[in-house]
C-alpha cells in the first residue's frame, strides 16, 4: 500500500495549503533558497521557494499576465522592460509578446531557479530566452538597479520572493530611489505585494516607502487561487498621473496594436479597468486612504 506524500506550504504557522505529490522533481539548496519543483495531482508541476508557493502551472498565467500586461498597456509606449526576479521566465514572455518592445532585462538573483525552471517547467517561459530583445542576468537586482543609467526603462516590473531574505532588499528605500532614477519620464514601477488579508503589512509598509519616491502610488488586483487568502495585491507607482484610470476603450486599443488582444486567459481590458476598484480592507492600506 503506497502512503500519500503530501506537502505543506509554510508561509504561515498556523494556517495553509497542502499539495497531494505525485512526484518529486528537483530538490535543491542553492546559496540562496530551498528549490522545490515537484509533479502535484491537482495544479500541474509546482515550485516553492523556502517552502512558499511561487508558481504552479495551472495558474500562473493569472499572476503573470495581470503583473505584466497591466504596466506595460497603462504606460502605453513600453519599449524598455527591467524584470527583476522571476527567474521562471513567466514574465519575460509575456513582456515579449508585445510587439514594441524593443528590449527587456530580467535580473535573477539565483541562477538555479532559471536552470530548474527551464528544465522542469519550460512552458512558463517558453521560447522567451532565446528572443534577440532579451538579455538575462543572474545578479541581485538591487546591484543592477544602483548601477542602471538615468531614464534607461520604461516599466520595471518587479517579480521578487516576499520581502524576506535575499528579496528583502527589493522592498527598500534604496531600491525604490534607484528605480525612480533609472525610470524616464512617464515610467512606473510594479511589484508582488502580497495577499493583504493575511500579510496587510506588506502592502502598507511598501506603498508608504514607493510614496517617497513616486509621486503616484496605488496597486491592483488578481485572484490568484495559490496565494490564498483572497485577492493578491500588485502595488504600482508612477511618475505621472492617471496610469491607474486609463479608460477601458484605450487600453483595448492599445492590447490590440501591441498584439496582446485575446491572448490572454486572465486579463481583459474590462478587468484591467476593474483590477484598480479596491476593497475599503486593502484601500485603507495605501497611502492618501
Ligand atoms: N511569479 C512568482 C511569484 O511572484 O510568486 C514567482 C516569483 S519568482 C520565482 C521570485 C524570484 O525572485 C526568485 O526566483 C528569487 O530568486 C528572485 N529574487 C529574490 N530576491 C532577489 C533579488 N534581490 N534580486 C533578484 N532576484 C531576486
Amino acid at each position: 500500500m503506497t502512503t500519500d506524500c503530501w506537502v505543506n506550504e509554510t508561509l504561515y504557522d498556523a494556517w495553509g495549503q497542502r499539495f497531494l505529490v505525485q512526484r518529486e522533481l528537483a530538490r535543491v539548496r542553492s546559496a540562496f533558497q530551498d528549490i522545490m519543483i515537484f509533479e502535484s495531482a491537482t495544479h500541474g508541476r509546482v515550485m516553492l521557494l523556502d517552502g512558499v508557493v511561487q508558481i504552479t502551472e495551472r495558474d500562473e498565467f493569472v499572476y503573470q499576465e495581470m503583473l505584466t500586461h497591466v504596466p506595460l498597456l497603462a504606460h502605453g509606449a513600453a519599449r524598455r522592460v527591467l524584470i527583476i526576479g522571476a527567474g521562471d521566465g513567466g514574465v519575460l514572455r509575456r513582456v515579449l509578446m508585445h510587439r514594441d518592445v524593443e528590449r527587456a532585462v530580467m535580473v535573477e538573483i539565483d541562477g538555479e531557479v532559471i536552470r530548474l525552471c527551464r528544465e522542469h517547467l519550460p512552458a512558463i517561459g517558453g521560447d522567451a530566452w532565446e528572443d534577440p530583445r532579451a538579455q538575462v542576468i543572474v545578479g541581485d537586482g538591487i546591484d543592477y538597479v544602483r548601477r542602471g543609467a538615468p531614464a534607461s526603462f520604461d516599466v520595471i516590473v518587479v517579480d521578487s520572493t516576499d520581502p524576506i531574505g535575499v528579496g528583502e532588499v527589493l522592498f527598500t528605500d534604496a531600491f525604490y530611489a534607484s528605480a525612480a532614477r533609472l525610470l524616464a519620464v512617464g515610467g512606473l514601477i510594479v511589484n508582488q505585494c502580497g495577499v493583504p488579508f493575511m500579510q496587510s503589512d506588506e502592502l502598507r509598509q511598501t506603498s508608504a516607502r514607493r510614496a517617497r519616491h513616486f509621486p503616484h502610488v496605488g496597486a491592483y488586483l488578481a485572484a490568484v487561487p495559490t496565494y490564498v487568502g483572497g485577492f493578491m495585491t500588485l502595488g504600482f507607482a508612477a511618475k505621472r498621473p492617471g496610469l491607474d484610470a486609463v479608460p477601458r476603450v484605450t487600453i483595448e486599443a492599445r492590447a490590440r496594436a501591441a498584439g496582446i488582444l485575446g491572448r490572454t486567459r486572465y486579463w481583459t481590458p474590462a478587468l484591467h479597468e476593474a483590477a484598480f476598484w479596491l476593497p475599503p480592507y486593502i484601500a485603507e492600506q495605501l497611502p492618501h486612504a
